[in-house]
């Protein structure tokens, strides 16, 4: 059977189930959010998998793993900074704080990224 394609609504449900899951926050900014589950979703339609929309992909599931949304480096991002590197997944001290989430350096080392 094939398996059921997603809309951006199971997008929508998949981020607020990580986030409940490994008890981070979703953005409260509700279109920045949106902005990027558009971009995990365009990702989802052309290369079958949830990219993150932040970062270059190379299009092959085994180099691409370690940034499928939530990334590999999500968790110490969100414990460092506050937020992942798309600003999508936050923690409840962050979003307390009421900062904006801005521009963290890329833990992927460059010889996990395509040029
Ligand atoms: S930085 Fe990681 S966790 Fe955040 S949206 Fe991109 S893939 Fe997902």
């Amino acid at each position: 059977m094939a398996a059921k394609k997603l809309n951006l609504d199971d997008v929508a449900a998949f981020t607020k189930k990580a986030a409940e899951k490994n008890g981070w926050v979703l953005n409260p900014d509700s279109d920045f959010r949106e902005s990027v589950e558009e971009g995990l979703y365009n990702n989802y339609l052309q290369y079958g998998y949830l990219i993150c929309p932040c970062r270059e992909a190379w299009g092959e599931k085994d180099k691409d793993r370690d940034v499928v949304c939530p990334c590999d480096y999500c968790a110490d991002d969100v414990k460092e900074f506050g937020h992942c590197y798309c600003g999508l997944y936050m923690s409840a001290e962050f979003v307390a704080s009421g900062e904006e989430p801005g521009s963290i350096p890329e833990r992927r080392s460059p010889e996990l990224t395509p040029e």
